[in-house]
């Protein structure tokens, strides 16, 4: 018997119920080639032709795999195998295919196939479930083309308005709206796209930490509590441009410098958020925009963009209030002006409390060393923790190195995160609802 009870009632697997480790990763090289470009980086954006065929190829993989396939209206895709009663809420598992430009190819891929390869030896084995299990693959999960993240999760929670995406639109002025209409999908149908949170037990994602701890702490697995969420401001600071030779220094009305301030001010106060236990904030400032931009003027503009990350809203919202505060003190100190715009401020997501235990139990049960921690980066999980019980297992990423070719898991790293995937599903399985 490949599943036996235990006198408290649980479940539990026999040794034997392995994943096939070769067939696993054999299948996400499969899905790495596809969108495969210099240096080994992986470009799949969403709703591209590279997106579609890598989607086409996992649909392929579910129906030899004898799944039941099912494919929404955008293109999320889901593959069941279904237990004693097929009509139960079934466990889901899953991540997403898109990538960035010039990604790496395990930042979701590891997720979808990890999902793929620990239904496939459930069904292998014939071990009996009793609800359903799914696969699911998200669509536009990165927001690297539209500026859109967690497109396909969000839509299946219904978080999306049509006024949410009205200013989505990519780098040649195509639109999402008008991608989402040649798919059918418009404002009167958007909420069919939902699922209902009855026919969802919980939701598993296994994905690549992205980030440098696990490696620094020789951990090999990570439990996920919480996932941050960002709050992003547009600041401009206008002041005057001039001649660079002939104007005194303290007549200058410098735009540039008063961007510097900022800038380190977000540094030195981030810097002291970020080694709190509790309220953790990181703060950077990725892009900048100076005119005139040249080196006989004094910049007369800096446009910079700031992004703020905490898993708590509150300190995100203090530390955000605070950068904004100091924005404007700068400006008349030097006698200029500044505006600041919010971009998408979102509300940190908290993952299901009950999972966590059981994941760390299976890693303690293994002596698989583990982390506890908060995800830094966004995920699927945040949109399915709205309509269900989420829960998300890291595997390490060599140097916390992702959204680049650089981006590398140990192989044995991902079949292990696969294996606790496939044994946290069957305990959710058997978990009384
Ligand atoms: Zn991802």
């Amino acid at each position: 018997m490949n599943l036996r009870r235990q006198e408290d009632q649980r479940y539990l697997l026999s040794e034997s119920v392995v994943i096939n480790k070769q067939r696993l990763l054999s299948d996400l090289n499969a899905i790495s080639r596809i969108g495969l470009g210099d240096h080994g980086s992986v470009t799949r954006l969403v709703f591209s032709i590279k997106e579609l065929r890598s989607r086409q190829l996992l649909i392929h993989l579910m129906t030899q795999a004898g799944l039941k396939v099912h494919v929404d209206r955008i293109g999320n895709i889901f593959g069941r195998l279904n237990g004693a009663n097929p009509k139960a809420a079934a466990v889901l598992a899953g991540s997403h295919l898109d990538s960035v430009r010039q990604g790496g190819k395990f930042d979701g891929p590891v997720g979808v196939i990890g999902a793929l390869e620990a239904v496939r030896t459930l069904k292998d084995n014939r071990v009996p479930l009793p609800c359903p299990v799914e696969v699911v693959c998200f669509v536009g999960e990165e927001s690297s083309r539209f500026g859109f993240s967690t497109l396909g999760s969000s839509l299946l929670a219904g978080q999306v308005r049509m006024e949410d995406l009205a200013n989505a639109v990519d780098a040649h002025g195509t639109k999402l709206e008008d991608v989402l209409a040649s798919m059918g999908v418009y404002r009167d149908n958007l909420p069919s796209l939902r699922r209902d949170p009855n026919s969802v037990k919980a939701y598993l994602e296994l994905h690549i930490e992205q980030g440098p701890v696990l490696e620094a702490k020789k951990k090999k697995i990570g439990i996920v509590t919480a996932i941050a969420a960002p709050t992003r401001l547009r600041v401009i600071f206008t002041g005057q441009a001039d001649h660079s030779g002939t104007t005194p220094m303290e007549m200058r009305k410098d735009a540039l410098v008063a961007a510097a301030q900022l800038i380190t001010y977000i540094e030195e106060l981030c810097s002291k958020y970020s080694a709190m236990e509790k309220g953790r904030v990181v703060g950077t400032v990725g892009a900048m925009k100076i005119e005139p931009g040249v080196i006989n003027a004094i910049p007369g503009k800096a446009e910079l963009s700031v992004d703020i990350r905490s898993i708590s809203g509150e300190a995100k919202a203090r530390v955000a209030r605070l950068v904004q505060s100091r924005a404007r003190e700068i400006a008349a100190t030097r006698n200029i002006t500044v505006e600041i715009l919010p971009i998408r401020s979102e509300e940190p997501v908290a993952l299901d409390e009950s999972l966590l235990p059981l994941i760390k139990e299976i890693c303690e049960g293994k002596r698989v060393p583990y982390e506890i921690m908060p995800s830094g980066a966004g995920h699927d999980a945040m949109q399915m923790a709205k309509i269900t019980r989420a829960g998300m297992i890291f595997v390490p990423s060599k140097k916390g190195i992702s959204h680049s070719p650089l981006e590398w898991t140990d192989p044995e790293e991902i079949c292990l995160g696969a294996q606790i995937l496939l044994e946290t599903m069957v305990r959710v399985a058997y978990e009384q609802s």
